[in-house]
């Protein structure tokens, strides 16, 4: 019978600590201030609109150490404390709920969010976590709070691995949502929302937002590939912004994979933005294939200062073999339109792909070269789990077996993310990324412009920060 006693719950966002890395390199990821993890502020939302309580901890924003995060969590008394695990930050979220275990064997540890929705089973299995949560949990995550203290029912709520003595009992997920408007703004005001700032930001403090889920584009190395894409509308999408406005926050982070695949979604929204008078400067990722020139003029207009484009390489070869879909000589125009309406253009990079040589390698440090971006990321190519290229790995034995499964199983084991090796050894892909990181950033050209863009102190020190971090690399 469907029980529905109140239960406290606390949702933790685990200090990262102990972040997996082998993509970017550290110095890149150094001193970017804090963005708001979005996933639990849409949980936070959706459990204040139900019966039941919940509070909202940052344990990283508020740079408590695992046991420190464990112990606040604890002091709520809850009834569940529900971590997020994202598969890079998976060992920090171990280390919290082992934390919260030593110190009280009997509180109930769920770990909800991307790791758990690939490793549900494993997930459940470890030690000190009794749940885990897979797929999109807004609505599925109130219907386990509903039945939480019915063993039965919980365990048949759609997402849910749980622990019966030594086995693992798994109700597979229901899916994705459907209609994204039915779920509830992220609750930023259960945040301290004043806190979240970005070294990236025209002006502070950010927020993060998404406007949309999934990609359906098939890059072989993107777990997000082929995966439904759903949307809210745009009328939603300004709703949002106003709320996030009313809150005194001044820029906004987009974090869509490709927020301008839907051209009139992205057209209404920035003529909402212009048309509701607000005044906020905004950053958003897309592809090279999904803007034009009339539509990144109309951006500029409703306030986007940044956008950030995955090209990953110069080569057309290396483009087809991993699935990219986009044609480079379409890049340089979208540059140049962009920096003519004053956006900020930041290119994506990888070394190290699928059939990748050095003359490919020699051709994307060319490109980079001839179009100039005002920021490039580099990065190095790294077979995730749940992509193609993974799979491409195992069988080829590119990948020593399968390590994301060893690792999901143990996640205190010292692990590093791999790398894709069929033509280079990771010391050469670090010593390439570096060179490439270098011959960008330390040119007199970058170095002049950015000095002459300083306005503050701080802008300075964060400045010289990060050309210590290049340099010393
Ligand atoms: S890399 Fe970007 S465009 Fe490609 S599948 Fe992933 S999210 Fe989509």
């Amino acid at each position: 019978m469907r029980q529905t006693n109140k239960i406290k719950v606390i949702l933790v966002h685990p200090p990262l600590l102990n972040v997996l890395s082998a993509a970017t390199p550290e110095y890149v990821d150094e001193n970017r201030g804090h963005t708001p993890p979005l996933g639990l502020l849409y949980i936070q939302a959706a459990v204040e609109h139900s019966a039941h309580e919940s509070i909202f901890l940052d344990g990283d924003l508020e740079e408590w150490d695992h046991k420190e995060t464990a112990m606040q969590a604890l002091s709520h008394n809850p009834g569940l404390i529900a971590l997020q695990g994202m598969t890079f930050t998976f060992p920090d979220a171990y280390r919290v709920a082992k934390e919260i275990k030593l110190l009280n064997p009997d509180a109930k540890v769920l770990v909800g969010g991307p790791h758990p929705t690939i490793y549900p089973i494993e997930t459940a299995k470890l030690e000190h976590i009794d749940f885990a949560f897979a797929g999109e949990g807004e609505f599925d995550f109130i219907a386990f709070l509903d039945v939480f203290r019915d063993i039965n029912a919980r365990t048949a709520v759609p997402g849910i691995a749980s622990k019966n003595g030594n086995e693992v009992i798994y109700t597979p997920s229901r899916g994705l949502l459907k209609n994204l408007d039915s779920v509830y703004f992220p609750a930023r005001k259960s945040s301290k929302y004043n806190n979240y700032t970005s070294v990236l930001a025209k002006s502070n403090p950010i927020t993060t937002m998404i406007t949309s889920r999934g990609c359906p584009f098939n890059c072989v190395f993107c777990n997000r590939m082929g995966r439904q894409y759903r949307f809210h509308s745009a009328g939603y999408v300004l709703d949002e912004i106003e709320d996030i406005l009313s809150l005194g926050i001044k820029e906004i982070f987009i974090h869509d994979d490709t927020f301008t695949l839907k051209r009139e979604r992205v057209k209404a929204i920035c003529e909402g933005i212009i048309d509701r008078g607000y005044n906020f400067s905004w950053e958003a990722r897309t592809r090279i294939d999904c803007v034009d020139k009339e539509l990144i003029s109309l951006m500029s207009k409703a306030g986007c200062h940044r956008l950030s484009f995955g090209i990953e390489s110069g080569s057309e070869k290396v483009l087809k073999s991993m699935r990219k879909g986009i044609d480079i000589s379409m890049v340089g125009d979208i540059f140049k339109w962009c920096m003519d309406e004053g956006i900020i253009t930041l290119g994506d990079f990888m070394f190290g792909n699928l059939d990748e040589e050095k003359e490919d390698i020699d051709k994307t440090l060319k490109f980079v070269k001839r179009l100039r971006p005002d920021y490039v990321q580099f990065s190095i190519c790294s077979p995730y789990p749940g992509t193609p290229l993974y799979e491409i790995g195992l069988k080829t034995g590119v990948v020593p077996g399968d390590v994301w499964l060893e690792f999901a199983n143990n996640p205190l084991k010292p692990f590093q993310s791999p790398v894709w090796t069929q033509h280079f050894t990771k010391d050469e892909l670090i010593k390439i990324t570096a060179s490439a990181y270098r011959s960008f950033y330390m040119r007199p050209s970058f170095i002049l412009k950015q000095l002459m863009n300083i306005h503050s102190f701080n802008q300075l020190k964060t400045l010289a920060r990060g050309a210590v971090g290049i340099l010393r690399k």
